[in-house]
C-alpha cells in the first residue's frame, strides 16, 4: 500500500516503568524483542526514547499492518498505535493533522488533544498547539465535538527531539513484561486447552518457557504428538521460542496397570509426571514447574490430590489457571491463538488406562503404599532416558540482536 505520510509504530511499556535500576535491561530486553518480531515484516529502526518504543520503518517495503499485529503480542507492552511523523513546525504538524486524522477519527463522537513537548525551545506552548490541532480536527472531521473529561479518542502530539508525532487514541498491547526477565519455568504442555494458556500466562509474567510433554505411544497416536508440537508452534507467537521435550510413559502405565489398583492410577501417573517433570526442570535449569491446573476441575484437581502432587516435588509449582473457569480459560485460549488446535479430537496419555472411579480424596499414606509396589526410581531413569527435544521457533533463521 502506497504511504502517504510518514508513520511510525508506538509501543508504550507497562511496569517496566516501576524497576528502577533494573529498568535498562528490561529495556533492553523488550527492545530486542520487538526486533525479533517484527523481521519478516521488513526492515525497521527500533529503539527507546522517554518510555516509549519507536519501530521506524526503513523502507517503502516495510508493511506497517503486519508490524503492528505483531507488535500487539509482545509482552512487556501495554498500548500500542500508529502514529504520523512531520517537521517540527506548526504548519508541517497542522498539515499532517489534516491528512492523517479525518480516517483515524471517522464516526468518533467526542476527542480531546494532548500535547506535549520533550523540546521546550518549541516556540508554542502545549495548550496552544492542542487548541490548534483542535481547531483542524474540528473543521475537517463531521459531527465531532470537544469533550476534555470523557472523550472517546485523546489525540496526542508530541514534540520531541527531531521530529513531531501525532497520533489518534491506541490500543491495547499485550501486557506483563517482557520476555526472559523472570527466570525460567518447565510447562507440562498435554495438548487440552489449559495448559498452553497457563504456558503463556507465565510468560506474560516474563517467565521463559520450555515444555514437556508425555505420551505414551502406541496408546497415544502419532498425531497425538503432532498436536502438541503444533500448539508449541502456535504459542511462540507470544514467547518467540519454545523447546519442546517429550517423554514416554508408555511402561510407566503398563507397570501401574499390572500392579497397581485401578482407583489410583491417575494420581499415581501425576506423581511420575512431577517427578519427571522436577528432573528435568533441574537439568534445563528451570526454577519453577508449570501445569495447566484449575481447582476441582477433574479428580485429580481436588485439593486432596493437588496436595499429594505437590508433595513429590521440590521445586515452586505454578498453576496461574487456579481459580480460573473453564469459560475464562476457553477465552484466553481463543485470545491467544490456541483453542482451535487444543480442541482437534486427540487422545492425550492421560485418557490411557484411565480408572472408572479415581481417587479423589487420596491419602497420602495409602497412595505410598501403592507406589511401593514399583520399581519408582528405575522406572523413572528408564523414562528419562527416553526424552527428545524439539526447538519451536516463531521465525526459523531469526538470531536475537
Ligand atoms: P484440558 O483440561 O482442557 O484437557 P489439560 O489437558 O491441560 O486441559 P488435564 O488433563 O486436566 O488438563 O491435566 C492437568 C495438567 O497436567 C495439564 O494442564 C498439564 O499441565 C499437565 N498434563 C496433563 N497431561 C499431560 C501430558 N500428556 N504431558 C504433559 N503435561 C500434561
Ligand atoms: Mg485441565
Amino acid at each position: 500500500m502506497q504511504q502517504t505520510i510518514p508513520e511510525v509504530i508506538l509501543c508504550k511499556y507497562g511496569e517496566i516503568v516501576l524497576k528502577g535500576a533494573n529498568r535498562n535491561a528490561f529495556e533492553i530486553r523488550l527492545v530486542k524483542e520487538i526486533r525479533r518480531r517484527l523481521y519478516p515484516y521488513g526492515p525497521y529502526r527500533v529503539y527507546a526514547a522517554q518510555s516509549i518504543i519507536f519501530a521506524e520503518p526503513l523502507s517503502e517495503r516495510c508493511d506497517m499492518e503486519g508490524a503492528y499485529e505483531a507488535a500487539k503480542r509482545v509482552f512487556g507492552i501495554i498500548g500500542v498505535t500508529r502514529a504520523a511523523v512531520c517537521e517540527k513546525n506548526m504548519e508541517a504538524i497542522l498539515a499532517c493533522a489534516r491528512e492523517f486524522l479525518p480516517e483515524k477519527l471517522a464516526g468518533v463522537k467526542t476527542f480531546k488533544v494532548e500535547a506535549r513537548r520533550s523540546d521546550k525551545s518549541f516556540p508554542l506552548t502545549s495548550p496552544e498547539i492542542s487548541a490548534q490541532v483542535g481547531g483542524v480536527i474540528l473543521s475537517c472531521v463531521r459531527g465531532i465535538r470537544v469533550n476534555v473529561r470523557e472523550p472517546e479518542v485523546t489525540v496526542t502530539v508530541e514534540i520531541r527531539d527531531s521530529k513531531a508525532f501525532l497520533r489518534a487514541g491506541q490500543e491495547d498491547g499485550a501486557g506483563g513484561l517482557p520476555l526472559a526477565t523472570a527466570g525460567k519455568g518447565l510447562l507440562l504442555l498435554s495438548g487440552g486447552i489449559d495448559s498452553p494458556v497457563a504456558g503463556l500466562m507465565m510468560a506474560k509474567r516474563g517467565m521463559e518457557i520450555e515444555a514437556l510433554h508425555f505420551d505414551s505411544f502406541p496408546y497415544t497416536s502419532e498425531r497425538a504428538k503432532e498436536k502438541v508440537m503444533q500448539l508449541a508452534e502456535e504459542m511462540t507467537a507470544y514467547c518467540s521460542r519454545l523447546y519442546v521435550h517429550v517423554i514416554s510413559l508408555t511402561h510407566i502405565q503398563e507397570e501401574l496397570r499390572d500392579k497397581c489398583e485401578e482407583d489410583y492410577f491417575t494420581l499415581l501417573l501425576r506423581i511420575f509426571m512431577m517427578r519427571l517433570a522436577e528432573k528435568c526442570a533441574k537439568g534445563y535449569h528451570c526454577g519453577a514447574l508449570v501445569t495447566g491446573e484449575s481447582l476441582g476441575q477433574v479428580a485429580s484437581q481436588t485439593l486432596a490430590a493437588i496436595g499429594v502432587t505437590d508433595s513429590v516435588v521440590n521445586l515452586p509449582v505454578f498453576r496461574p489457571l487456579i481459580g480460573m473457569d473453564k469459560k475464562e480459560i476457553v477465552r484466553e485460549a481463543v485470545k491467544y491463538g490456541t483453542f482451535e488446535t487444543s480442541i482437534l479430537p486427540y487422545e492425550d496419555c492421560c485418557t490411557v488406562f484411565t480408572p472408572r472411579h479415581p481417587k479423589t480424596q487420596p491419602k497420602i499414606e495409602a497412595v505410598m503404599a501403592q507406589l511401593a509396589r514399583l520399581d519408582v526410581e528405575g522406572l523413572i531413569e528408564e523414562a528419562y532416558g527416553t526424552m527428545t527435544t524439539e526447538c519451536k521457533l516463531i521465525y526459523e533463521g531469526y538470531t536475537l540482536r
